[in-house]
C-alpha cells in the first residue's frame, strides 16, 4: 500500500511512524510538505529558547530515515498537484496540514501598522522562510511598550521572547539577523491581556513560571484582577494545574517590583475592544470584564488606555480549507469520523485526518500521537475490509511533480539542509543556526 501524508508537522510524522511501524500490511510512506524542511510547528512554532521541546525533532527525524518513509518537500498540495491527483497516485492520503492562520479579534483598529498576529511573530523568530523580516526590523527598535491579546501557551512564549535579553537567547537556533533585531529592540513593557479570570487561562503551569524567572523583566499583577469568585475558586481546588497557575500569579503579586529593565505586566478580567492609532497603532482601549455563570465574559464598561506600539494578537490558530475537500467554517477542521473524512454523510473514500486540521489547534506535541495513531487505524481498518479506492495513475508522484517543474527536496535533501544549518550554528558556538532563505535551503538541497 502507498499513502501519501500532507504535512510534516507531529501529526504527519507520528502517522507515517504508525503506518511502517505494523507488519501486518506492507506500507510504503511520502511525506509531502510545501516547506523545503520538515517538522512544522516543531520547527517554525515551539519556542527556540524551549530546547527540550525542539529537541522532538530529533525523534521525528528518525522516522524519516526508516525504510519505506520518503520526505518530498517544496511541494505545494492545491498548487503543484491536487488532492485528487493525489488520490491517483496513493492508495490513501493522511492530511496533517494543520492549523496556519491566525484567528482575528473583530474589533475596530485591528489592521493598524503595529498589530501583528502571533502566527507571523513566532514565524519570524523561528527564522520561517515567509517571514516579513522587515516588518519586524522596523517594529521592534521603535517601540517602547508591547500588548500581547491572549493567555494561551503562544502568548506566553511571544511575552518571554520579548522581555528577555538577547544573552537568555543567543544560544539557541535563532537566525542571526532575528538576534540582532531582538537585541536591538526598545521593548520596555509587555502587557499580557487575559479577557477571563487566572483559573480560565489556558496556558500550563511550566511555562506560566518561566516568565518569573528572566534576568531582567518583573512581572507586575493587580491583586483586584487575580481574586478568584466562587466557581473560579471550586474550579482551582478541584483542577490541580488550574490551582498551580494560580499559586504562581499569586506569588507575583506578593513579590516586590525590583526595578530591572523591563516589566511584564500580567492582566486578567481586560479585554481591548479597540486599536487607536494614526499611521501605526499607538494605544490599546481595554475594558475591564466580569465572568459570566456559563463561563463566559461580559463588559461593565470600565474603559482603560493601555499604551502601546506594538500589539500581538495570540487568539489561537485556524485551519484553512483546501480544494475540492469539505470544510467545517464554523470549527475551521475538516469533518470527519474516527479520521475518516466525510461530506455530510458519505465517506470521501480513500482521505483521512489527523491532528490540527482534524481536531483545531489544542493540545501538546505528544497529543498528536494518539490523535494520528487512531487515523491510521481507521485507515489500516478500511485497508483489511478493502473500501481504499484503487490508485487510478501507475506513474510516480515524483515524473508528475518533474513535468511541472517542481524542485522536490526529498530526504536526502533535507539532511544536506540539516547539516548545514549544525555546521552554521557551530560557526557561532551553536549546536545549529536555522537557514531562514528558501532559495538558500533549494540551493544546498541540491548539492
Ligand atoms: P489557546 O491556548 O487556545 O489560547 C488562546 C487565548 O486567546 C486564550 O487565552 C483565549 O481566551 C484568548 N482569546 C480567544 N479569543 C479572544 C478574543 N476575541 N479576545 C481576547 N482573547 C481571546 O491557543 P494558543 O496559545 O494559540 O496555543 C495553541 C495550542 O498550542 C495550545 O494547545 C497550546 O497549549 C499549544 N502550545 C503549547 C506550548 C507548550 O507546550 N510549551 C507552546 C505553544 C503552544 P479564552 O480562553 O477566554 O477564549
Amino acid at each position: 500500500m502507498r499513502v501519501a501524508v500532507v504535512g510534516s508537522g507531529p501529526s504527519g510524522v507520528y502517522a507515517a511512524d504508525a503506518l511502517v511501524s505494523q507488519d501486518e500490511i506492507p506500507v510504503e510512506v511520502d511525506i509531502i510538505d510545501r516547506l523545503p524542511v520538515p517538522f512544522g510547528l516543531v520547527r517554525y512554532g515551539v519556542a527556540p529558547d524551549h530546547l527540550s521541546i525542539r529537541s522532538v525533532r530529533d525523534t521525528l527525524n528518525k522516522v524519516l530515515a526508516k525504510p519505506g518513509v520518503r520526505f518530498l518537500g517544496n511541494v505545494v498540495v492545491g498548487q503543484d498537484v491536487s488532492t485528487a491527483e493525489l488520490l491517483a497516485h496513493y492508495d490513501a492520503v493522511v492530511l496533517t496540514y494543520g492549523a496556519s492562520r491566525d484567528r482575528r479579534l473583530g474589533i475596530p483598529g485591528e489592521d493598524l501598522d503595529g498589530s501583528v498576529a502571533a502566527t507571523d511573530f513566532v514565524a519570524w523568530y523561528c527564522g520561517h522562510p515567509d517571514a516579513d523580516r522587515e516588518l519586524f526590523e522596523r517594529l521592534l527598535p521603535t517601540a517602547t511598550s508591547a500588548v500581547v491579546v491572549g493567555v494561551g501557551n503562544v502568548a506566553v512564549d511571544v511575552t518571554r521572547v520579548l522581555a528577555k535579553t538577547v544573552g537568555e537567547l543567543d544560544h539557541t537556533d535563532m537566525p542571526q539577523h532575528v538576534l540582532d533585531t531582538l537585541a536591538a529592540s526598545s521593548i520596555t513593557d509587555v502587557h499580557l491581556l487575559g479577557r477571563r479570570g487566572p483559573a480560565q487561562a489556558t496556558f500550563t503551569t511550566k511555562e506560566l513560571k518561566e516568565l518569573g524567572e528572566l534576568i531582567d523583566a518583573d512581572v507586575i499583577v493587580h491583586p483586584d484582577e487575580i481574586e478568584l469568585d466562587e466557581p473560579s475558586a471550586a474550579l482551582a481546588a478541584e483542577d490541580r494545574a488550574v490551582g498551580r497557575n494560580v499559586d504562581v500569579i499569586r506569588g507575583w503579586a506578593d513579590r516586590p517590583n525590583t526595578g530591572r529593565g523591563r516589566r511584564i505586566h500580567v492582566r486578567f478580567l481586560s479585554r481591548p475592544v479597540e486599536l487607536l492609532g494614526d499611521d501605526r497603532v499607538r494605544s490599546v482601549v481595554v475594558e475591564r470584564t466580569r465572568l459570566t455563570p456559563d463561563g463566559g465574559v461580559e463588559g461593565t464598561g470600565q474603559m482603560e488606555e493601555i499604551a502601546a506600539d506594538l500589539v500581538v494578537r495570540s487568539v489561537g490558530y485556524r485551519g484553512t480549507p483546501l480544494e475540492g475537500l469539505p470544510f467545517d467554517e464554523r470549527r475551521n477542521v475538516i469533518p470527519h469520523v474516527d479520521g475518516r473524512v466525510v461530506d455530510g454523510d458519505s465517506p470521501v473514500r480513500g482521505m483521512y485526518v489527523a491532528g490540527w486540521i482534524k481536531r483545531g489547534p489544542t493540545g501538546i506535541i505528544g497529543t498528536n500521537k494518539k490523535d494520528a495513531v487512531g487515523t491510521v487505524e481507521s485507515l489500516l481498518a478500511d485497508a483489511r475490509a478493502g473500501v481504499l479506492p484503487a490508485p487510478a495513475s501507475p506513474e510516480p508522484i515524483e515524473d508528475l511533480l518533474a513535468s511541472r517543474g517542481v524542485d522536490v527536496v526529498t530526504t536526502s535533501g533535507w539532511d544536506a539542509i540539516d547539516a548545514a544549518e549544525q555546521a552554521l550554528g557551530q560557526q557561532s558556538g551553536r549546536e545549529r543556526t536555522t537557514i531562514h532563505e528558501r532559495d538558500r535551503m533549494l540551493e544546498i538541497a541540491q548539492g
